[in-house]
C-alpha cells in the first residue's frame, strides 16, 4: 500500500511544480483503502476543500494507473482530516485526542474567561457561501496554530461574524490545548494597555506579556489607523511572535491594502498570511441563522416569520438577531407564538423602510389589481359583490398598515361613511379568522404593499 502512495506522488511530482508539490502533496498520508477508494490525510480542513478543488482529478487520473493492490482496483480519493477515523485505517498508534479538560489556562493573568464570549463556538457559528472560505480558513489554524495559515486575517462588514469566529478559534485552540498562553485583545484595548503601561513605567512588563504567548487575537486592526506609536509597537509584538512560529490572527473592517495609514512594513506582514473575507449572508444562510438561534433559545419560529426577517434585515447579522429577539420578548410578554402580526408589531420601526406606513392609493392599487377591477371602482358607490369585497379588503388593510382613521379612511375611498369602514375592517376580520386562506392571502398583501 506504501508502495501504491508512493508511486502516485512521484507521477504527480512530474506533473506539477515543486513548489506546489512541497506545500500540497509532500503532507499527505495514505491512511489505508476501503474498496476501491483511497483514503488520503490532508492536515486541514482548508488544505482539504483546497485539494478537492485543485488536485482530485489529478490524483484519481494518476491512480487509475496504478495497478491493483490486492486484486481491487483503487480508482477514488477521500481526502480525511487527522481527527477523522477511518475504518480502514491500518494497525498503528492511535491518534490522540485532545485533552477534554477545561481548567483555566494560564492567559493573561487569568481574564481569559470574561474576555471570550463562551457562545462564540464554532459549533455556534453557522456556514454558508458567505463565509465557508473564512470558516474553513480558521478551522485550519485552530487544529494546527502557527503552522497552517499565519496571519489569519479575517475582514468583513459590521455584523457580519469576525468576532465570533476569531473567538471560536480561541475556544477550539484553548479546548485542544488548555495551556496554550493565548491572548484575545482588540486593537483598542492593546493600545490603552500599551499607553498605560509607558504611563506607569511598565513598558517591559507589558511587552512581556504579548511576547511570551502562544498566539495572539487582534480584533478590529483597523483602530489602529493613524496610530503611528501603536503601529510601532505592535509591528514589534507582531515580528517577536511571528519569528517564533506562533499564530497571529486579526479582524478588521476592511482588506490590509485599503488600510490607508498603515505602515507599508506593517500592511505587508498582514498579507504574508492568509486574507480571508466574509460577506453578507444570502437568504438561506440568513434563516439557517435564525432557525439555529430560535432552536437554541427553544423558541418555535413559523416559516413564514424567518422569512419576514430575513427579507427585512439585509445584512447585518447582529440586526438579524436584535430583531428575533424583539419578537421572542413581545411573544413572551403576549403569552403566545409568534406570526407574522405579531413579528411586525415588534420591529415596527426599527427599519428604515417602516418609519412611513405606505399610502392608502397604494394599498388600493394592490387589490384592485389582484381583484382585476379599477380603483375608481373601490371608491365607486356601486356595491356589487366584485367591487364591495376588494373594496373591503382595502379598507381592513389600510386600517392594518397607516395610522389613517376610520373617517380619514372613508373619505379616501369616495367618501364613505366611517360606519362602513368600521363595519368592511371588522367583517373582513372575521373572514380571515375563519378562514387560513384567506389569512394567508392578506398576509402576502402585506408583504407585497409593504
Ligand atoms: P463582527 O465582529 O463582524 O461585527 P460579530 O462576530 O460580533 O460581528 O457578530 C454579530 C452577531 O452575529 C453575533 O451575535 C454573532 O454570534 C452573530 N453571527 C454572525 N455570524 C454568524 C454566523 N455565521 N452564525 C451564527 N451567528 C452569527
Ligand atoms: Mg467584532
Amino acid at each position: 500500500m506504501g508502495d501504491l502512495w508512493a508511486s502516485v506522488l512521484k507521477r504527480v511530482s512530474r506533473r506539477v511544480g515543486p513548489k506546489s508539490f512541497r506545500d500540497w502533496f509532500e503532507p499527505t498520508k495514505l491512511r489505508g483503502l476501503e474498496g476501491p477508494e483511497a483514503l488520503v490525510e490532508v492536515p486541514n480542513a482548508l488544505f482539504r476543500e483546497w485539494m478537492e478543488r485543485n488536485y482530485r482529478a489529478l490524483l484519481e487520473e494518476t491512480l487509475a494507473d496504478q495497478p491493483p493492490v490486492n486484486g481491487q482496483a483503487v480508482e477514488r480519493v477521500r481526502f480525511i482530516l487527522p481527527e477523522e477515523n477511518a475504518s480502514a485505517r491500518p494497525a498503528g498508534p492511535a491518534i490522540a485526542t485532545p485533552p477534554e479538560e477545561t481548567t483555566e489556562p494560564g492567559s493573561l493573568g487569568g481574564s481569559r474567561s470574561s474576555v471570550l464570549d463562551p457562545r462564540y463556538t464554532f459549533e455556534h457559528f453557522v456556514v454558508g457561501g458567505c463565509n465557508q472560505f473564512a470558516h474553513a480558513a480558521a478551522r485550519a489554524v485552530a487544529d494546527s496554530p502557527g503552522r497552517s495559515y499565519n496571519p489569519l486575517y479575517l475582514y468583513g462588514g459590521v455584523g457580519l461574524g469576525k468576532t465570533h469566529l476569531m473567538q471560536a478559534i480561541a475556544h477550539a485552540m484553548l479546548q485542544r490545548n488548555p495551556h496554550l498562553r493565548m491572548a484575545y485583545v482588540s486593537a483598542e484595548r492593546f493600545m490603552c494597555e500599551m499607553i498605560n503601561s509607558i504611563r506607569w513605567k511598565r513598558t517591559p512588563e507589558f511587552r512581556d506579556r504579548y511576547r511570551n504567548i502562544d498566539a495572539l487575537l487582534v480584533d478590529d486592526i483597523q483602530f489602529l489607523e493613524g496610530k503611528e506609536a501603536t503601529q510601532e509597537e505592535f509591528f514589534h509584538t507582531f515580528r517577536s511572535l511571528y519569528e517564533d512560529g506562533k499564530q497571529i490572527i486579526l479582524s478588521s473592517d476592511c482588506p490590509p491594502r485599503e488600510l490607508a495609514t498603515l505602515e507599508e512594513r506593517l500592511r505587508s506582514r498582514f498579507e504574508s498570511g492568509l486574507i480571508a473575507d466574509m460577506q453578507a449572508p444570502d437568504f438561506e444562510t440568513k434563516l439557517a441563522i435564525l432557525r439555529r438561534k430560535a432552536e437554541s433559545d427553544g423558541f418555535e419560529l413559523e416559516d413564514d416569520v424567518a422569512h419576514f426577517v430575513a427579507n427585512k434585515v439585509r445584512s447585518n447579522v447582529r440586526e438579524l438577531e436584535g430583531c428575533l429577539n424583539r419578537i421572542m420578548a413581545l411573544a413572551s410578554l403576549r403569552g403566545r407564538g409568534a406570526d407574522l402580526d405579531l413579528a411586525r408589531e415588534a420591529t415596527r420601526g426599527i427599519f428604515p423602510d417602516d418609519a412611513k406606513p405606505p399610502s392608502i392609493e397604494s394599498i388600493q392599487r394592490c387589490v384592485a389589481d389582484y381583484y382585476n377591477v379599477k380603483v375608481s371602482d373601490l371608491k365607486a358607490k356601486n356595491n356589487s359583490r366584485v367591487v364591495a369585497f376588494p373594496r373591503q379588503v382595502a379598507m381592513y388593510l389600510a386600517k392594518k398598515m397607516t395610522n389613517s382613521s376610520f373617517p380619514e379612511i372613508g373619505k379616501k375611498f369616495g367618501g364613505k361613511h366611517h360606519s362602513t369602514v368600521i363595519h368592511s375592517v371588522n367583517k373582513i376580520g372575521a373572514e380571515a379568522a375563519k378562514s387560513q386562506e384567506f389569512h394567508d392571502l392578506l398576509d402576502r398583501f402585506m408583504e407585497r404593499i409593504s
